[in-house]
C-alpha cells in the first residue's frame, strides 16, 4: 500500500513536472512573440543619448536621471469648485508657485517689449517644495460636482501664463486635448470667447469629459466656448487674422513618456514616418496658428520635448516663411522676466536663442516644456 501510494505520488509528481515545463515553456513562447527586440523605450534612449548630449552638454546627464525618475506633479486649483482645498495642501507644505515669485533683478530687454509680465490672479498651482517627492490625492467633487483641482506637470502653466490672456479676449487653443493648459486659460475668468480644437475626435471627447468635471455649465455654453475636432493645420483657410491670443500645444516627441511608456511611444517601429513628419507637422501646426491671429495678436508656441529641431528650429523656420510667403512680421517677445519670477521652482535651459525651456532636475522634477511667445506686427 505503502509502495503503490508513492508510486501515484511520484507519477503524480512527473505530471506537475511535465506541466511545469510545458507552461514555462509556453510563457517563453509568449514572452519572445509579443516583446519587441527593440523597445520603443531603448530606441528612444539611444536617440536622447546622441542628440541630447550634443545638444545639452554636461547638463544632459542630470536631465537624463531626472527624465528617468518619478515626475513630479502640480495642482491646479479650480475656482469654480466650492471646497476650499487650498488651505489644506498649504497646511501640507504645498505652496502656489505663482504667488512665490522672484521679481528681484528682472532684466527688460526693450526689442523684445519685455516688461514685469501681467499674471492672472486666478490661475494657482500648488506644487510641494523642491526635492519633496509627496504625490497629490486625486480630486474629489464638491456638491455641485465639480472637481477641486487637477493634477498636471506644473511648468505646463507656464505657456498659458505667457499668453497672457486679457478681459474679453478672443482664444483659440489649437491643439486642446485633454485640457490641462484650456483649464488653466479658463481659470484667468477672463476670455470672452474661447475656441478649441484637436483633430483626434477620441481625445476631444475626453477633453469635454475634463470641462464637464471642472467648469460649471453656464461658462460652457456656446455663446461663449467652441469645441471642434478639425485638423489644425487648415485652421488659417477657415478663420484667419481673427484672434486676440492663440496657444499651438503641438504633438511632439513627448520625451518624458517616450522614454518610460512603451504603449503609445513614438519611437514604436510602425511610428517612424509619423516621428519623421513631426517637425513638418509642428510648423504646419504653428504658420495656422500665426495666420490665425490677428495683426497685433500673440501666438504661443509650445512643445513637451527637449529636441532643437522641434522647438527652436521650428519657430525660426516659420517666422522666416511668415515673412517670405505672407508678409506677416514677427516678432519675438522675451519671456526671460516671465522664467525669472519662477526660477525659485523650476530649471530653465541656459542660453537659448529663441523661447525658454523647463527642464527637469531631480529636485524640481518637471518638463521637459518649451514656449516661445510670437507677437504679429502685420
Ligand atoms: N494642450 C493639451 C493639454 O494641455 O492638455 C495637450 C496637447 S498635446 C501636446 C497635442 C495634441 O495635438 C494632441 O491631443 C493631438 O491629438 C493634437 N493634434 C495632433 N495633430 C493635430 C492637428 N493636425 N490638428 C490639431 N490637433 C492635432
Amino acid at each position: 500500500m505503502a509502495l503503490r501510494l508513492d508510486a501515484t505520488f511520484l507519477i503524480r509528481k512527473m505530471k506537475d513536472l511535465r506541466n511545469l515545463t510545458f507552461r514555462r515553456h509556453r510563457f517563453k513562447e509568449k514572452w519572445a512573440a509579443s516583446h519587441p527586440k527593440h523597445p520603443a523605450t531603448s530606441l528612444a534612449q539611444q536617440q536622447f543619448d546622441i542628440t541630447y548630449n550634443t545638444q545639452l552638454g554636461q547638463l544632459w546627464p542630470s536631465v537624463r536621471v531626472a527624465l528617468l525618475s518619478e515626475k513630479k506633479y502640480g495642482a491646479l486649483l479650480n475656482n469654480f469648485c466650492s471646497d476650499a482645498l487650498v488651505e489644506h495642501l498649504l497646511s501640507l507644505g504645498c505652496r502656489d508657485f505663482l504667488t512665490d515669485i522672484n521679481t528681484k533683478g528682472v532684466e527688460c530687454d526693450s526689442e523684445g517689449g519685455a516688461s514685469l509680465p501681467h499674471l492672472s490672479p486666478n490661475i494657482k498651482c500648488v506644487v510641494f517644495p523642491r526635492g519633496d517627492i509627496t504625490r497629490f490625492k486625486q480630486a474629489r467633487p464638491d456638491a455641485s460636482g465639480l472637481l477641486s483641482h487637477y493634477l498636471m506637470d506644473a511648468a505646463s502653466v507656464l505657456p498659458c501664463l505667457a499668453l497672457d490672456v486679457l478681459e474679453g479676449h478672443n482664444v483659440l487653443d489649437l491643439c486642446a486635448a485633454p485640457g490641462g493648459k484650456t483649464l488653466a486659460l479658463l481659470q484667468t475668468q477672463a476670455i470672452g470667447f474661447l475656441c478649441l480644437n484637436d483633430a483626434s475626435v477620441s481625445r476631444t471627447s475626453r477633453l469635454r469629459k475634463v470641462l464637464h468635471s471642472f467648469i460649471p455649465k453656464a461658462l460652457l455654453n456656446p455663446e461663449k466656448l467652441r469645441v471642434t475636432s478639425l485638423d489644425g493645420t487648415k485652421w488659417g483657410e477657415i478663420e484667419h487674422n481673427t484672434f486676440d491670443r492663440v496657444l499651438v500645444d503641438v504633438p511632439c516627441t513627448m520625451d518624458r513618456h517616450s522614454l518610460m511608456e512603451d504603449d503609445n511611444n513614438i519611437f514604436n517601429k510602425s511610428r517612424t514616418v509619423e516621428r519623421r513628419r513631426l517637425p513638418q507637422l509642428q510648423l504646419d501646426l504653428l504658420m495656422a496658428g500665426v495666420a490665425a491671429a490677428c495683426p497685433g495678436g500673440e501666438i504661443v508656441y509650445s512643445t513637451c520635448t527637449l529636441s532643437h529641431i522641434q522647438n527652436v528650429g521650428v519657430v525660426q523656420q516659420a517666422i522666416h516663411l511668415a515673412q517670405e510667403n505672407h508678409g506677416i512680421q514677427l516678432q519675438v517677445v522675451d519671456l526671460r522676466p516671465l522664467t525669472h519670477m519662477f526660477r525659485n521652482t523650476f530649471d530653465f535651459a541656459p542660453g537659448l536663442h529663441v523661447g525658454e525651456m523647463v527642464i527637469p532636475h531631480l529636485t524640481a522634477n518637471f518638463g521637459p516644456i518649451y514656449m516661445c511667445k510670437l507677437r504679429r506686427l502685420t
